[in-house]
């Protein structure tokens, strides 16, 4: 029987969700899904944890994290299965990553008090679970506590993207760097809900053709951040590009996330589903 119910994409207490990765295994489980993965943003530190909860409700495991690149000077996410999750150089690139998120954070609430809202890096740092991972999620949720905002989604148009007050030009990681350390430890690189992504035409077809020339071999068709018009736009992008396809709900919180943990519609019968490339690395 073929694999059809995959969720490799959510997010725990390790990045920018709120449960832990036991707590969203059992719900992946609940929600009948058969093989997992947990893509902590520029971290790696579930991985264990994750897989042998996904083993402990008989879900199959593929590892898994979110790579924020920088690429023609926007932010692209990278989502890497299947690697050896005790690769050291993926470990160390990894690590530089996250490297500059404690003083970008400490901008951010220097934007912020500018603006007339003190106090929000003590605030974002409530709701952090892992110390070398602040984003700006934790910042949504303080200034949604705070009664600034209704929810999430206004904290980022209001306050946390381009132009807004709150918003810090970052340099990640390069598309070369991500895609090859993925790929030295074993595993697949994916493009990440690639509609998210404020490209011209051009400017996507260097995205897919530089990611593909890096050793790239997959693209996310169905996600949480896609609508089913983009679901048909990307499966042909994958059929142009001869990449394999993803599947994942980018599920971080019960509260926030409209998209649940194994709930999305299956991929189109004619693309490859990732994780059949990915067959020998599923644990
Ligand atoms: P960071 O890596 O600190 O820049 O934070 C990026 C994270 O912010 C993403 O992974 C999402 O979880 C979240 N995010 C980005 N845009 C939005 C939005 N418009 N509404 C809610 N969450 C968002
Ligand atoms: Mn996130
Ligand atoms: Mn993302
Ligand atoms: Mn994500």
């Amino acid at each position: 029987m073929p694999i059809l119910n995959a969720d490799l994409h959510c997010h725990s207490v390790v990045s920018d969700g709120t449960l832990t990765p036991e707590a969203l295994a059992a719900r992946a489980a609940a929600n009948h899904v058969e093989l997992w993965a947990l893509t902590d943003h520029d971290e790696i530190g579930g991985q264990h944890r994750a897989a042998a909860a996904a083993h402990a409700h008989g879900m199959k495991y593929l590892t898994g994290t979110e790579i924020s690149v920088t690429f023609l000077g926007e932010t692209v996410h990278i989502v890497g299965l299947g690697f050896d999750p005790d690769d050291a150089d993926m470990l160390r690139g990894l690590e530089q990553t996250r490297g500059g998120r404690g003083d970008r954070a400490l901008e951010i609430a220097a934007g912020l008090a500018a603006a007339g809202i003190p106090g929000t890096y003590e605030g974002a740092l409530k709701y952090v679970g892992n110390p070398a991972l602040i984003s700006r999620t934790h910042f949504a949720r303080y200034l949604v506590e705070a009664g600034i905002c209704k929810d999430t989604g206004e904290v980022f148009r209001r306050f946390l993207t381009e132009g807004k007050p709150g918003y810090v030009p970052h340099r990640w990681a390069t598309l070369k760097d991500a895609v090859q350390w993925i790929g030295a430890a074993g595993g697949m690189a994916v493009i990440a809900h690639p509609a998210r992504y404020k490209f011209t035409a051009n400017e996507e077809y260097a995205l897919f053709s530089e990611f593909k020339a890096y050793g790239g071999g997959a693209v996310e068709v169905v996600t949480g951040s896609h609508t089913t018009s983009e679901y048909a736009r990307y499966a042909e992008t994958a059929r142009e590009f001869g990449l394999a396809a993803s599947r994942g709900s980018d599920f971080h919180s019960p509260g926030e996330s409209h998209t649940d943990l194994g709930q999305l519609p299956f991929l189109p019968a004619d693309l490859t589903p990732v994780w059949e490339l990915l067959a020998d690395r599923i644990r």
